[in-house]
């Protein structure tokens, strides 16, 4: 008997979709992957598994059989959001993308944007419009501490290559974590503990409601003054008045944001001409199509092997 079939879901653009079709069915030969808008309805209510990228939740709720939902992004806090509403969750497993290629990629972005930092890129681009010649201080990286909020597959990552680059790295999590060569924190004195000692903190969180604007003037205040914020995971986490404040304020240096809480980010908003901030367009670890497609087709052969799923989202705990 042949498997049921695999729906994809999904409100990205019709090439975009034809795309991943391609690719997970070049992967799962001997799947049948179509696209939702194929499926009649009785077709819909024998799928146990569907690949998602952005589904409109509605259109998700027409599945009543799924055993597990498997999303192509890494961060999945907008669809918990969308499917949690109430307090109720659904009775599927949510797995999101978990892809050492993408964690390598974010690796990459976060070690990039702290030598920019680092090397004092921002006051010599200043410096440059102006004619001004004017040497700074040159810090060993040893001598400059980096903290990462989050220390899960991208964030631990991260903290060992700037690690192996010389920087001193702190870390923070929910659970206490043991990384060779990164002190690393948790609990909300251990939060502080680590901002206080930071010239750089990177913002590698997902988006919960415990993190929802974390980063507030509460915090920022923690920071010593001169510092820079990085934030490459959810804009929702950073209070983004608050932030404008320190900058304002020369209690922070400098921003650098990849992520916002309306994306793209309109043209009005006042990031875009802020001199200390560098609006990025969501790029520090885009998925890379053909790796997450050799993890998707991985995940759905285990499973269609022996029943086992993935690693799956705590609805509770929104991550
Ligand atoms: P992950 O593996 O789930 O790791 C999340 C980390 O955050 C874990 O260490 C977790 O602690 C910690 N954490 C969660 N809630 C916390 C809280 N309330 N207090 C303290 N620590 C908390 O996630 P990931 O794969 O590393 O990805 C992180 C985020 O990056 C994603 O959610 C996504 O939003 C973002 N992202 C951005 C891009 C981009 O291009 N900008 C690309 C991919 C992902 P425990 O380890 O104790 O659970």
């Amino acid at each position: 008997m042949s498997n049921p079939i695999i729906s994809f879901v999904s409100q990205l653009t019709e090439s975009e979709k034809v795309a991943w079709l391609d690719i997970l069915s070049s992967k799962l030969p001997n799947e049948c992957i179509k696209l939702d808008k194929d499926l009649s309805a009785y077709e819909k209510s024998q799928c146990e598994i569907a690949i998602v990228a952005n589904p409109d939740p509605i259109i998700l709720s027409q599945y009543t059989n799924l055993t597990w939902v498997q999303s192509l992004w890494a961060g999945v806090d907008a669809l918990v959001s969308q499917l949690t509403e109430n307090n109720q969750h659904p009775s599927f497993k949510l797995i999101r993308l978990i892809d050492p290629l993408l964690a390598q990629t974010m690796s990459e972005a976060v070690l990039t944007w702290v030598l920019y930092l680092h090397r004092d890129t921002p006051k010599y681009l200043k410096q440059q419009k102006s004619g001004e010649w004017k040497q700074h201080r040159y810090l060993l990286p040893q001598a400059r501490t980096v903290g990462i909020l989050g220390l899960g597959k991208l964030g631990e990552l991260s903290a060992l290559r700037l690690n192996d680059n010389g920087f001193n790295v702190l870390g923070w999590s929910q659970s206490k974590k043991l990384i060779k060569g990164v002190h690393c924190y948790s609990g909300n004195d251990g939060l502080v503990t680590m901002v206080e000692q930071c010239h750089i903190i990177i913002c590698l969180l997902p988006l919960t409601s415990d993190t929802y604007q974390l980063i507030d003037n509460k915090l920022l205040k923690k920071l010593p003054k001169g510092a820079s914020l990085i934030n490459f995971a959810r804009g929702g986490i950073v209070a983004n008045e608050d932030l404008i404040q320190y900058l304002d304020s020369d209690h922070l240096e400098h921003a650098i944001l990849d992520v916002f809480e309306q994306e793209p980010l309109d043209k009005n908003d006042p990031y875009w001409s802020h001199e200390k901030i560098t609006v990025l367009p969501h790029i520090s670890a885009p998925t890379h199509i053909e790796s997450a497609g050799n993890i998707v087709a991985k995940n759905i052969r285990t499973y269609r092997l022996n029943g086992e799923l993935p690693l799956y989202i705590d609805w509770k705990k929104g991550y």
